[in-house]
């Protein structure tokens, strides 16, 4: 994507210099000021956890202002901010967030699972909304620092983590339609249980509409802009009352499949060689760049080339069952057809909050398609979900997808 202008001037900001007039500070975790909370909450049992509904007791908040830059970072008790009414976030949506989940390992230590890609995300994203920039490594520096200081927040069970959300908020005050020089960080933790109530084997069905689009090239769908989520809500609520769970995203005449709710979506087919193709549409900008999806398609491939064996995938004969991992477009013509044709033998969405969750409905034009009933994930789903756990719980090792959280 081109830069547009004031953003190429805000990018002399990481060297220190703004257009040479003056100088502003890049955000600094070494400056931060730690203010604990007098009274701490009691942490909730396990079991009663759903997502995303209690936060813990610290958060993190920084500003940005044009003439200083950003401000010495915070860890304060978490509480409401304070914003004047015409503040650019409440006033045209200059609100972009990420999503990341810290787990407790067998060692006892708190670990990020590949928050690189999560940080390289929120710089684009604040980027595409024209707000200030900031290093990322110095998000990830504040991140770790409140994961330690809340650390007793990071529930134990497996399939239980301590979700990570960090927001860039645009502060400019008034009424103009322009990008806002001022902002404000904010990181928050929430421990999260199963984000659906069908719990650790999660199902779901969606619904196929062509009416309302969640993202079309050239738009914002690519980015995690706060946007690009509100307009769902109607749409969600009509599916809801028809039974199903969640939208199926389509895009085009062809009605290409996009997205499942927040979720990357993957279809596994037969092939006629007895393989599987494993598919997921292509980052075309109609597609959130998941770091769930990006996942699922490495170790795919790396099942398919040997280097690793993926759990329940090698048959008795110890032949590995073929996976064809392929970003490629699909349309609801060709999901019908494969149906019909009993190829299609999983469907599943891919997301932090979710890790995988089977589909085990697909509504579209007043029928549903012929999918395999499963008990709740089908093998392929099942492989990935227990082996991207596995290495985010830290039971395995896998490249350098899992970051220790020790002290700065
Ligand atoms: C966050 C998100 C995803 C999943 O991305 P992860 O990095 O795997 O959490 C998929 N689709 C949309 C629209 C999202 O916002």
């Amino acid at each position: 994507m081109r830069i547009p202008p004031n953003m190429a001037m805000w990018k002399a900001v990481g060297n220190g210099i703004l257009e040479g007039i003056s100088r502003v500070a890049d955000l600094d975790a070494s400056k931060l000021t730690i203010t604990l909370s007098k009274t701490l909450k009691p942490i909730p049992k396990d079991e009663t956890l759903l997502f995303g509904n209690i936060m813990s007791d610290h958060m993190v908040v920084a500003e940005f202002d044009p003439e200083i830059g950003w401000s010495s970072p915070e860890i304060k008790p978490l509480g409401p901010l304070s914003l004047d009414p015409t503040s650019s976030c409440l006033q045209y949506g200059t609100s972009v967030f990420e999503g990341m989940k810290a787990y407790i390992g067998p060692d006892g230590e708190p670990r990020l699972f590949r928050p690189d890609m999560n940080m390289a995300r929120l710089a684009r994203s604040a980027e595409r909304m024209a707000l200030p920039p900031f290093s990322t490594d110095q998000v990830l520096a504040l991140i770790k620092q409140l994961i330690i200081v809340d650390r007793r927040w990071i529930p134990l069970s497996s399939g239980y983590s301590l979700y990570v959300r960090p927001v860039v908020m645009g502060t400019r005050t008034g009424l103009s339609v322009v990008a806002s020089d001022r902002a404000t960080l904010c990181i928050m933790l929430s421990p999260a249980g199963p984000y659906f109530r069908s719990g650790a084997k999660p199902t779901v069905s969606v619904l196929a509409v062509s009416e309302t689009i969640r993202a079309w090239p050239g738009g914002t769908g690519e980015h995690k802009v706060g946007l690009n989520y509100s307009p769902g809500f109607l749409p969600l609520r009509v599916v809801q009352k028809q039974g199903y769970d969640l939208v199926l995203w389509l895009w085009g005449d062809d009605m290409k499949v996009t997205e499942a709710g927040a979720m990357n979506v993957f279809v596994v087919v037969a092939r006629d060689d007895g393989g599987l193709d494993l598919l997921t549409p292509p980052l075309d900008g109609t597609i959130l760049p998941g770091v769930t999806r990006d996942s699922i398609l490495a170790l795919a491939k790396a099942h398919t080339a040997g280097e690793t064996t993926l759990p329940g995938l090698e048959t008795q004969d110890s032949q590995r069952v073929r996976l064809h991992a392929q970003e490629r477009a699909f349309t609801m013509a060709e999901m019908v057809q494969w149906s019909t044709e009993g190829k299609i033998l999983e469907a599943f969405g891919a997301g932090t909050a979710v890790v995988i969750a089977s589909i085990g409905k697909i509504g579209w034009k007043g029928k549903d398609l012929d999918l395999p009933v499963h008990e709740g994930l089908g093998p392929i789903a099942n492989a990935f979900r227990t082996r991207i756990l596995d290495i985010q719980e830290g039971r395995e090792v896998w490249k350098n997808w899992s970051l220790l959280v020790t002290k700065l």
